[in-house]
This record gives structure tokens, C-alpha cells and sequence, in this order.
């Protein structure tokens, strides 16, 4: 697996790619690797004849500087992870060499409030630096197909948008969620959860489950409120749990309002955010 920090080094080496026909899939992360975004690799090597890994903690995401300190940075692991999946290329760049003319410039995009929902709501600025730094390593790397998780619901909404509005020349793939055996969904955030939090976090696999479960046999209203009581009483505290039109992301009142419908929920397990989701109607 070749590693390259630089740009004009991972573009002359892309080039050779190109140039043989070769497809390419790409898989951003921010690092602290595990079987999730491992999973996005093998689907990338499904897929494609060449994969590549980012791993950037993109300092523009972050609406909370205490949490940019904290995110876990675990390169060494990553590496080995990364060669077992058998990844053909890292790129590991410096904030520099993404932002060499700063950070002011963001991509000017119609969101239509899907950016002010949910994480939106709770994390101001948090996807306007998402889209700034995927549409950077788009530019840079320009695969044929780029790879993003489920679990980030609606961060590949926002993606799946801007791929549109710019005609930008890729193909969004989507991965299911990886879960651990008790239904967390894997995160590098899961790493810092303290033994008791760490078990008292299935509780949020088995709200979404219940959600699934009485979809159709509760009001929207009271089936957010019963699951996120279901969180809050096994300690954590839910930041939303809400049951939304898969499209617009937008609240629905009633289960018949949309053809398509997933319940995505964020809560606090101690001071540790963990965001997760599930598809009850597509
Ligand atoms: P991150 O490093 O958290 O920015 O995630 C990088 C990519 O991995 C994103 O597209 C995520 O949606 C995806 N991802 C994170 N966790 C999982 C998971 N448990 N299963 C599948 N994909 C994931």
C-alpha cells in the first residue's frame, strides 16, 4: 500500500491510474479505523479496480473544539487495518495541504434546509465543513465512485446533493451500518466510552429496533417520545430521536405522509455523541 501526505504526489501517482483505465473508489475517514470503514474498503474493492483511504480529522467539521482535541488519532493501527483490507492507497494529508488558500471558501449549495435538521440543528457549521473538505478530496482525488456509510445518514443526503447540484463526475456508493454483536453501531467516538456506557449504549440499537417494530402501531409523536425515553432511562440522554421522510429529512406527522421513512436518533452516553440510524420504510 502506497502512503502519500502531499498532493502533487498522490496526483502523479493517480494519473498512471487513470491512464491504465482503472476504476477508482474512494473511502474518506477521519481514522480510528474499524470494521466499518473496513467494510467500505471491501465494498470498494467490489466495486473497483483501485481503492483508496483519506484519513483527515478535518478541523471545519467540528463545531466543538474540546471534541477535535479528543477524537481518537490511532494512525499505526490504521495502517495495519488498512493493509489487511487490502486498500491500494492512503492519503494522510496535513491541514496545509488541504487548505492551502484557508478555509474560508466553502461550496455554495441550495440544501433546502436538509442541513438544518438534526445534526444540522445540533452542531451548526458541522456540514458546511463536511461538504468543504469532501468536495476538497473529490477534486483532488476524482475517483469514479465514492464511498460513504450508512450510519451517516445524513451526511450522504448532504453528499448525495452536492454530487447532483455540481455534476460532479462520481458515483455516491452507500454501505450498510456495521454493528457490534449487542446492535452499536461501530464509531471511532465507541473507543472512548468508559465499560458501563459502553454496554448501556445498545440501548439505542434497541429503540430504533422498537421504532421498526411499532411503526405501525403508534403515532409518530409517541413513538419518538417512548424511544427516547428508552434511552434516557439507561442512563444516556437523547439529543433527538426522530422519524423523518428519507428524502427531505424533514420530520413526518403521519406514517402515511412518505414513501420512504428512517427513524435517526443522537444521544449522550456520558460525554461521548453517538448518532446512529435505521431505514423503516424505503
Ligand atoms: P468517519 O471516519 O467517522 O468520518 O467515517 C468515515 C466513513 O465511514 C463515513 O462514510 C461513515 O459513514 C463510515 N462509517 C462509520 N461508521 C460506520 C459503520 N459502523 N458502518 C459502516 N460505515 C461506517
Amino acid at each position: 500500500m502506497n502512503i502519500y501526505n502531499k498532493v502533487d504526489k498522490l496526483q502523479e501517482s493517480l494519473r498512471r491510474i487513470h491512464r491504465n483505465g482503472k476504476k477508482i473508489a474512494f473511502v474518506p475517514t477521519m481514522g480510528a479505523l474499524h470494521q466499518g470503514h473496513l467494510s467500505l474498503i471491501r465494498h470498494a474493492r467490489e466495486i473497483s479496480d483501485f481503492v483508496i483511504c483519506s484519513i483527515f480529522v478535518n478541523p471545519t467539521q467540528f463545531n466543538n473544539n474540546e471534541d477535535l482535541k479528543k477524537y481518537p488519532r490511532t494512525l499505526e493501527e490504521d495502517k495495519k487495518m488498512l493493509l489487511s483490507a487490502h486498500c491500494d492507497l492512503l492519503f494522510v494529508p496535513e491541514i496545509s495541504d488541504i487548505y492551502p488558500d484557508g478555509t474560508s471558501l466553502k461550496p455554495e449549495l441550495q440544501l433546502n434546509g436538509v442541513d438544518l435538521v438534526m445534526e444540522g440543528k445540533f452542531r451548526p457549521g458541522h456540514f458546511a465543513g463536511m461538504l468543504q473538505v469532501v468536495k476538497r478530496l473529490l477534486d483532488i482525488v476524482q475517483p469514479d465512485f465514492l464511498i460513504m456509510g450508512q450510519k451517516d445518514f445524513q451526511q450522504y443526503s448532504l453528499v448525495a446533493m452536492m454530487i447532483k447540484q455540481l455534476n460532479l463526475p462520481c458515483n455516491l456508493v452507500v454501505s450498510l451500518t456495521v454493528r457490534e454483536e449487542d446492535g452499536l453501531a461501530m464509531s471511532s467516538r465507541n473507543r472512548r466510552l468508559d465499560p458501563d456506557f459502553r454496554k448501556k449504549s445498545a440501548i439505542i440499537y434497541k429503540a430504533l429496533q422498537f421504532a421498526h417494530q411499532n411503526i405501525n402501531k403508534l403515532g409518530i409523536e409517541e413513538l419518538c417520545s417512548t424511544c427516547s425515553k428508552m434511552i434516557d432511562e439507561e442512563g444516556l440522554r437523547t439529543e433527538y430521536f426522530e422519524i423523518v421522510d428519507s428524502e427531505s429529512l424533514q420530520p413526518i406527522k403521519y406514517i402515511a405522509e412518505s414513501e420512504k421513512i428512517a427513524a435517526c436518533v443522537a444521544c449522550w452516553a456520558g460525554d461521548v455523541r453517538l448518532i446512529d440510524n435505521l431505514i423503516l420504510k424505503e
